[in-house]
């Protein structure tokens, strides 16, 4: 895998041997699939999810954060112009990637058990909770 920025080539080698105290996790539910988070990540880890009709892949697209690799830099969640990902703890990241999770690819890409089996429409954790408050 490539690493697009030099300086954050040795914190991604590190990464293997001491765990981030955090991890980006997106939020699918609110994922327009523009992509500006895959520009920033300098470690290449985040992966574009086709959208869900094999005629029209590009239709409804998502991304994913192949979390073992994400060295928890934040830039991902400090440019999402649509404010859909977040940072947690690396226990509570991967907890949590599973419930946001509506499609994936980087199981299957790298060989690894999917996070889970995506449910086919969950609405977002936001809207949830702003019903909550209501
Ligand atoms: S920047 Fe945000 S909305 Fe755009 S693809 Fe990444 S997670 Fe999705
Ligand atoms: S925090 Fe975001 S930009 Fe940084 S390594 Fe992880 S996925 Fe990539």
């Amino acid at each position: 895998m490539p690493f697009l920025d030099p300086k954050y080539e040795k914190a991604a080698t590190l990464r293997v041997q001491r765990r981030p105290k955090q991890l980006a996790v997106i939020d699918q539910g609110g994922c327009t699939g523009c992509m500006v988070c895959v520009d920033f990540c300098p470690v290449d880890c985040i992966e574009l999810v086709p959208g869900p009709d094999p005629d029209n892949p590009n239709v409804h697209k998502l991304v994913e954060i192949d979390l073992p690799l994400c060295i928890g830099c934040t830039l991902c969640a400090k440019y999402c112009p649509w404010d859909t990902i977040e940072m947690f703890s690396f226990d509570d990241a991967y907890k949590i990637a599973p419930d946001w999770t509506l499609r994936e690819v980087v199981a299957e890409q790298w060989g690894r058990e999917p996070v889970q089996e995506a449910p086919a429409v969950r609405p977002r954790r936001r809207d949830l909770e702003r019903k909550a408050e209501e």
